[in-house]
C-alpha cells in the first residue's frame, strides 16, 4: 500500500537490531485516518471469506484490529500477555517469543470468547519472525476455530515470518512489505 510505504519513509526510524520505530503513527500515537485506509484494504482482501472475529495481541495490534473490525462488522478479541503462574483452566494459552523484548511469554484468551464457530482473521502491527502470529494461530487451533488469514501492517520479509505462515497454508496479507533496512534506508518489495 503506497500510503503506508510513504508514511514509513516519512516518519519511520530504523533502530538497531532490525527494529523499525513507527510509534509516531502506528503503535503509540495512532493515525486513525490512515488506519481507516488500512482497515478498508484488509477488508477488500478478505471480504467474502466469512470472517466473524478478529484476533490480535496486546497492545500494538488492538488499534488496527478495531478499525478493521468495523468493516467486517465483527468483534475483536485480543490475546493477553501473562506470567505463567497466572494461567488458569478457563483460558487457551500458548507461548510466544518476543522479537523486540527477547523473552518468552505466555499469551491467553478466555475460552468464553474463542470457539469452533469462529472464522478468525489475525491482525498485528508487525510480521517479523512470525512468532506472535503463529502463537495466535495456535490459540485458534486449540479453540477448534478456523484461521481465515493473517494480516499485518508492516512485514519485514527477510525475517521469514511470511514463509513460515504461508507454508502452513494460510493467506498472509501485509500492507507494506520491507525487503531491506540498511544504512538508514528502507527498501520495499517491488
Ligand atoms: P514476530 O513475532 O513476527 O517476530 O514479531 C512481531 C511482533 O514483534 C509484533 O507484535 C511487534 O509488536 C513486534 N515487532 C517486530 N518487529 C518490529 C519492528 O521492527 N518494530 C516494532 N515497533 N515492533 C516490531
Amino acid at each position: 500500500m503506497k500510503i503506508l510505504e510513504q508514511k514509513i519513509l516519512k516518519d519511520g526510524k530504523i533502530l538497531g537490531g532490525d527494529i523499525l520505530k513507527v510509534d509516531n503513527f502506528l503503535n503509540h500515537q495512532m493515525d486513525v485516518a490512515l488506519f481507516n485506509e488500512l482497515g478498508r484494504d484488509i477488508y477488500t482482501h478478505y471480504q467474502g471469506c466469512g470472517v466473524n472475529k478478529i484476533l490480535t495481541i496486546e497492545a500494538s495490534g488492538i488499534g488496527l484490529a478495531c478499525i478493521t473490525a468495523q468493516f467486517f462488522n465483527c468483534n475483536v478479541l485480543f490475546a493477553k500477555k501473562r506470567k505463567s503462574l497466572n494461567i488458569s483452566d478457563d483460558v487457551f494459552s500458548t507461548k510466544v517469543y518476543s522479537f523486540t523484548k527477547k523473552t518468552e511469554y505466555d499469551v491467553v484468551v478466555s475460552k468464553e470468547y474463542l470457539g469452533k464457530d469462529d472464522k478468525v482473521l489475525i491482525i498485528d502491527d508487525f510480521l517479523a519472525n512470525g512468532n506472535a502470529c503463529l502463537g495466535l494461530i495456535d490459540l485458534v487451533r486449540k479453540a477448534g476455530g478456523e484461521v481465515v488469514g493473517v494480516s499485518c501492517a508492516v512485514e519485514k520479509t527477510y525475517q521469514g515470518g511470511y514463509d513460515k505462515i504461508a507454508a502452513l497454508g494460510y493467506d498472509v496479507y501485509s500492507l507494506a512489505r520491507i525487503a531491506e533496512m540498511k544504512d538508514g534506508h528502507i527498501k520495499f518489495v517491488e
